[in-house]
């Protein structure tokens, strides 16, 4: 019989768990609270209870050849960062190709997720779900929940005394949608995060002045990288090995040393304690232009409100601030009982940030609850093919003692590495962490096994950027469309930026090569004179 599987959610996570769902022929229906698909990534004008927020000015801090899903190349022409509005463009073209929008329940939420009667045996779930008003319970064999971790503010407002005595007007980062009501304010964006960058460095170009506090400074990441390459791109398979084999205090040193290349952190009041590794990277190409030329001032923690003013941990004081904006963070939070899941101060216990290791039956798995450095969406996509062959049985996960242990080892490994904060506790490094589920599910790329039998794709695929289509190149959910991919990802990423044709003076190429020629001949002489000698070339 078909297995049915409750798929929570349908946006970026929920779509490709609606389509791991179909692929293993199972029977997905998708319940989403609002009216749409796109989650997060869908603006709206005005923040909606339950649903996650974003500015209407959101462009993603992952390039386009790395966010895919990776059966479904984003379209050459489409920007390699791209708007919010780019990306629903792309999840309707997803959802489209793949039919998937006949799975999905819209207006309908999601109240509790409890385990059946017979649950250590059938592994079932009772659902219930309201709409227009109405609850209804119905069983399901599996649940994929999708729901995401940027829902509910995190607002510490008892860590900032005075607060209750403030006259202005205070937010969280997730109620901004614009800067039009900050024209000749004065504004404190509190935290360091991409939203708390992003926010001051937008404020700065209509607001009167823009303070931004950070409580422990931040490394500062362009998007745009050598070339003008996006960052991401730029991180080979083989890169990655070399920096994981490298020590970590010369790993972070490179990259310290990077980043302050371009501007020095210590002159711009952003230097941190710890390490470049230590934090999640706050990606903003303008930060440092908005601080050099005055409109951001970076500023240290704050001590307390006044009525007008802020008085920071330093001592120095901002007299008449009238708008405050806590970038501060979000919390999660699900809708399963206890004895399923528990989240303390964002931490939970998830085998791989999938499974609950706790449970008789394997038939409950959590998509997209991560943070990784790198992109997400096919993070998302490759839990969901991991999932849902553990449903269907094709897949064995480890016993309970096992898993329980996998997991502490993981907190711990993520405890010494990261600045302890709420917003470190689902931490993953994007090719460390693919390459784990890939080996679970049987689609890790053989490097031996590429250079025995298509040695230019195994050099695209140890040289080339990391793209998610290389884990559709075998295994179970094999592509044949994924060398193509990988053969073509350069040609997708440049795309978008040559938009003027070039007449290329004809003379440019002959001298490239005779500068080569000439540097070539200088390295003979200087390391290789012997030879030269050798071949007579200086001889008398
Ligand atoms: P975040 O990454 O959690 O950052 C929160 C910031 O607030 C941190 O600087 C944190 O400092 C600070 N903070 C938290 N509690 C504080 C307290 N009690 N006192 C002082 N400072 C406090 O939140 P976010 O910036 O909203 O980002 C959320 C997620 O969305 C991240 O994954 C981010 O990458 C993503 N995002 C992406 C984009 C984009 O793609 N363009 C834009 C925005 C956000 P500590 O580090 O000291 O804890």
């Amino acid at each position: 019989m078909v297995k049915t599987v409750a798929v929570v959610g349908a946006g970026a996570s929920g779509l490709a768990a609606i389509k791991c769902c179909v692929d293993e022929g199972l029977e997905p229906t998708c319940f989403e609270r609002s009216e749409d698909i796109g989650g997060l990534w869908r603006y709206k004008d005005n923040p909606e209870d339950g649903r996650a927020s974003i500015y209407k000015s959101v462009i993603i801090n992952t390039s386009k050849e790395m966010s895919c899903f990776s059966d479904f190349p984003i379209p050459d022409d489409f920007p390699n960062y791209m708007h919010n509005s780019k990306i629903m463009e792309y999840f309707r073209m997803y959802a489209q190709n793949f039919s998937l929008m006949k799975y999905i329940q819209f207006k309908t939420t999601v109240c509790s997720i409890t385990k059946s009667l017979d649950f250590p045996t059938s592994g079932q779930w009772i659902v219930t779900i309201e709409k227009d008003g109405k609850q209804n319970k119905s069983v399901f064999d599996s649940i994929l929940i999708c729901s995401g971790h940027h829902t509910f503010p995190h607002l510490p407002l008892t860590s900032f005394p005075g607060i209750e005595t403030f006259k202005g007007q205070y937010m969280h980062s997730r109620d901004y949608k614009g800067p039009e009501d900050f024209k000749n304010k004065r504004v404190l964006v509190i935290g360091i995060g991409n939203s708390g960058g992003d926010i001051a460095v937008e404020l700065s170009r209509i607001a009167k002045q823009v303070f931004l506090s950070t409580r422990r400074g931040a490394w500062i990441v362009n998007r745009v990288s050598k070339n003008g390459y996006p960052l991401d791109i730029l991180k080979s398979r083989f890169v990655y090995l070399l920096n994981k084999a490298l020590p970590s205090s010369l790993t972070n040193y490179m990259a310290e040393n990077a980043v302050n290349q371009r501007f020095n952190h210590d002159n711009y009041g952003l230097l941190p304690t710890h390490r470049f590794y230590s934090q999640h990277p706050t990606l903003n190409d303008e930060l440092p232009n908005r601080i050099i030329s005055g409109q951001v001032k970076i500023k240290c923690n704050v001590k307390e409100f006044r009525e007008n003013d802020v008085v920071f941990e330093d001592g120095t004081e901002e007299k008449d601030i009238d708008m405050v904006i806590f970038a501060t963070g979000y919390s999660f939070s699900f809708p399963c009982d206890e004895s399923v899941l528990t989240v303390t101060e964002n931490k939970v216990s998830l085998y791989k940030y999938v499974f609950p290791p706790r449970l008789e039956k394997n038939t409950l798995a959590l998509i997209g609850l991560i943070q990784p450095l790198g992109a997400i969406m096919p993070i998302s996509e490759l839990q969901g093919r991991l999932a849902t062959r553990v449903f269907k049985g094709l897949v064995r996960l480890p016993a309970a003692q096992t898993m329980i242990h996998d997991v502490a080892q993981k907190r711990q490994k993520m405890e010494c590495r990261y600045v302890r904060s709420q917003r470190h506790t689902i931490q993953v490094d994007y090719v460390d962490y693919m390459d784990e589920l890939a080996s679970l599910l049987g689609v890790k790329p053989s490097l031996f096994q590429l250079f025995m039998t298509d040695p230019k794709l195994a050099l695209k695929v140890l040289f080339g950027p990391c793209t998610p289509y290389q884990y559709r190149l075998m295994g179970p959910g094999k592509w044949s469309g994924a060398r193509a991919a990988i053969m073509t990802q350069h040609d997708r990423i440049i795309k978008p930026t040559k938009t003027r044709a070039l007449n290329k003076p004809s003379g440019d190429k002959s001298l490239l090569h005779f500068i080569q020629l000439c540097t070539m001949l200088i390295l003979l002489v200087a390391f290789f004179p012997p030879l030269l000698k050798m071949l007579n070339i200086f001889s008398i």
